[in-house]
């Protein structure tokens, strides 16, 4: 088998994989990336875009739909929707892959497993196999998802996300089963197309991580929108039924056992990190509890061998996995570098949005901080009245002793774009005393931010 060598060898091809391949380049290594299937990975691919290029055409349905001035039927076109789905991600992936290269990584299609601690062989499609041996290894292998034994996707009615997103038909009925991020953002997509959604949880309440008030907020909000949730509920089998749809068996304290008929239901799951084929017994590598176990510079207990992204475990973010690449390159650049202290924000896109970064109120309580919390509702913030959408919150929590803000919760319309300035808050140690002092321009939904910081101190001007 014919060798190669190079400074890093990059495994995978997702946000991960290509940031850190990207960054070693540009920084004067020498460095390979192989991907098994196309450039982009789940997000590009699979996940962060195509399922925004369907909210977003969704939204505008809704959008129109609500506008009272408009008249007539609308008729929607499940192709074009999916055309340009399939034109972003195509262009998207040749967007990665043409930056990569000028960045002067060397691209190699092919499956990638260990033949030792340095050295993996890849398997090419309609290639002679090639050794590639490197400095250092970056596995950012990803995730796959992991559904409960009663169920057999058919991809037809019973679905992933995977099947979700190609959207054959538009059925009347949906179960959606997990209300975590893509649970909330599919329920979303469907119910902008018209369809008939239940959520169905396990945990008492849904969208699990966030903070108690927003997801009780975010559960009316549902209601409002006519969809169903079930919570303290477990779909745990689901058959065909005779008419052509599904018949979902449901568990739950209150019933015991039931049952829901739906067209279709598409299934969350949850994720695991994927090293699926790497053979990583030839690389000494020995997984705990599916876990590849890391210190803070993300290198693996084998030297020279690296994880990020959703390989090195939640959370399962896009972004996550481009701020741990970053810290493995530096850290195979001999940088003092920490994924640690990483600030990662939860960004939950659907209708309405959710953006949290930080501790909640009552965790930090729990961490021993004496803990303010300003509050502001989008009911007094005109943007957020002119878009219709005034139904949210801005939370911010700090600490009473030096004002640190601490954490921030938001929920309204762009709180996945608004939480950036939570984030830069949290992450650079700012005060409420700096948020109150930034003028943020008016009229946008960004001056919440400056209110709910001001409502610290009883000083909201609009509330
Ligand atoms: C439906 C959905 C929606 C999502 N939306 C969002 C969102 O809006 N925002 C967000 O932050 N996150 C989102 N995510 C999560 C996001 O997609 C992941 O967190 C992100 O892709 C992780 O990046 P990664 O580089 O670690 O792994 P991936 O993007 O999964 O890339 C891993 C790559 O490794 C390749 N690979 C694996 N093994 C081998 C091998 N042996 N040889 C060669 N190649 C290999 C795979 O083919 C894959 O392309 C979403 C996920 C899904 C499923």
């Amino acid at each position: 088998m014919k060798t190669e060598r190079c400074d890093l060898l990059v495994v995978g091809g997702g946000p991960g994989g290509y940031t850190a391949a990207m960054r070693a380049a540009a920084k004067g290594l020498r460095v390979t990336l192989v991907e098994k299937g196309p450039m982009g990975g789940t997000c590009l691919n699979r996940g962060c875009l195509p399922t925004k290029a369907l909210l977003e055409d969704t939204l505008t349905i809704e959008r129109v739909r609500r506008a009272r001035f408009l008249k007539g039927d609308l008729k929607i076109n499940r192709e074009r929707i999916l055309e340009r789905k399939a034109a972003l991600v195509a262009e998207s992936v040749a967007g990665v892959t043409q930056t990569a290269l000028e960045k002067g990584v060397t691209l190699l299609q092919g499956k990638a497993s260990f033949t030792g601690p340095d050295r993996m062989a890849l398997e090419r499609p309609g290639d002679e196999p090639l050794e590639v041996q490197a400095r250092h290894i970056l596995l950012a292998t990803g995730s796959r998802p992991e559904y409960g034994p009663g169920f057999a996707i058919d991809g037809e009615r019973v679905l992933d996300t995977d099947a979700a997103l190609a959207l054959a038909s538009i059925p009347r009925s949906v179960a959606v089963v997990g209300t975590g991020n893509r649970g909330v953002e599919f329920a979303a997509i469907y119910a902008n197309l018209g369809v008939r959604v239940t959520l169905i949880e396990r945990a008492k309440r849904i969208l699990p991580r966030e903070h108690r008030w927003v997801s009780g907020r975010y559960r009316q909000v549902l209601g409002q929108r006519r969809m169903q949730v079930l919570t303290r509920t477990e779909a745990v089998a689901a058959e065909p039924t005779q008419g052509g749809g599904v018949r979902l068996t449901l568990e739950s304290p209150k019933h015991e056992q039931d049952r829901l008929e739906v067209d279709q239901v598409l299934l969350t799951g949850s994720r695991r990190p994927s090293f699926a084929g790497l053979n990583l017994e030839a690389a000494g590598l020995v997984l705990q509890d599916g876990l590849l176990e890391h210190g803070p510079a993300l290198e693996t207990g084998q030297k020279g061998i690296y994880v990020a992204g959703d390989a090195a475990g939640a959370p399962y973010l896009a972004h996550k996995a481009i701020g741990q690449a970053m810290a493995a390159v530096d850290g195979i650049l001999g940088k003092e570098a920490s994924a640690e202290a990483l600030v990662v924000p939860n960004c939950i896109y659907g209708d309405p949005e959710v953006g949290s970064v930080g501790l909640k109120d009552y965790e930090a309580k729990k961490a021993g901080y004496n803990v303010r919390l300003g509050e502001f509702h989008l009911v007094r913030n005109g943007r957020a009245g002119t878009m219709g959408k005034d139904e949210g919150v801005v939370l911010t929590v700090s600490d009473a002793d030096t004002g640190r803000v601490l954490g921030m919760h938001i929920l309204g319309p762009s709180a996945t774009e608004l939480i950036s300035l939570g984030a830069l808050a949290v992450r650079n140690g700012l005060t409420v005393g700096d948020l109150k002092q930034t003028v943020l321009p008016h009229m946008t939904l960004s001056e919440a931010v400056f209110e709910s910081a001001a409502a610290t101190d009883g000083e909201a001007v609009h509330q």
